[in-house]
């Protein structure tokens, strides 16, 4: 049997998501199994459940796969995300490797100038969402797809920030290059799941076959900031089991 939108709607309302609220969803399509609409009607679930008046966010990353064109540059990051980018409603910040969606009536203010920034420092539209402490919202995906994590890791300053790559943006006048700051792998960032709960901060759901979970950004920034201080390199992978956080681990 499919989940339909409304479903999802009750879903994420049932987990304490409020109308008028600040929302940023991490989100699988697939963990759904079967879902009415597909991820189109992922998409407006997610703006329906912050009706009226709320906020709602996406990544939409390309990371430095191909070149930058805000409109028509695909988001890599889930089917659900580049259906939410299409729709006519939406904003889409202009960061040539993380750009973030949105829709509501915050969304223009906290996309805005993404295109000067970092992608996950300060006045970037995941570090308003934080000032604001936006709602993390994770469907059917754990802490390692949470980039609010990457927050924390500008707050605290951490000494492998500074990694860079180049990536091609195209302008009306043809395509240049640009040198960005390359935010580090996220794949152990599970490990800030247990001093969450330890606090309760974390609440938990499900909706249909997939498993939700919904946080506080200041909480989630709280909590990885202070392993971050107690131990700089905490939310790198093990030592030999990654080369990109090996890579991270020789800058100081
Ligand atoms: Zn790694």
């Amino acid at each position: 049997m499919s989940i339909t939108t409304d479903q999802i709607v009750e879903g994420i309302r049932a987990l304490g998501v409020r109308p008028g609220d600040l929302l940023l969803a991490h989100t699988s399509l697939k963990s759904f199994g079967e879902v009415e609409g597909g991820a189109a009607g992922v998409a407006d679930a997610l703006v329906q459940s912050v009706l009226p008046g709320g906020t709602v966010f996406v990544p939409t990353f390309n990371f430095s796969q191909v070149p930058w064109d805000r409109n028509a540059t695909p988001s890599l990051t889930g089917a659900i995300t580049e259906a939410f980018r299409k729709r006519p409603d939406a904003l889409r910040s202009d960061h040539p490797t993380h750009a973030v969606a949105g829709i509501g009536p915050l969304a223009g203010e906290i996309l805005a100038d993404h295109d000067k920034h970092h992608p996950f420092g300060e006045e970037s539209p995941l570090w308003r969402l934080w000032k604001r402490n936006a709602w993390v919202l994770l469907i059917g995906c754990r802490h390692n797809s949470s980039s609010m994590i990457h927050v924390a890791e500008e707050v605290v300053g951490v000494p492998y920030l500074n990694r860079t790559r180049t990536q091609k943006v195209i302008t009306p006048h043809g395509t240049k290059e640009v040198t960005l700051r390359r935010p580090n792998c996220s794949k152990s960032f599970n490990r800030v799941d247990a001093p969450l709960r330890g606090s309760s901060k974390i609440i938990d759901g499900t909706i249909g076959p997939s498993k939700v979970m919904l946080m506080r950004s200041q909480d989630i920034v709280t909590v990885a900031s202070e392993m971050l201080r107690r131990d700089p390199m905490a939310l790198l992978c093990d030592a030999g089991t990654c080369e990109v956080c090996d890579e991270a681990r020789t800058y100081r």
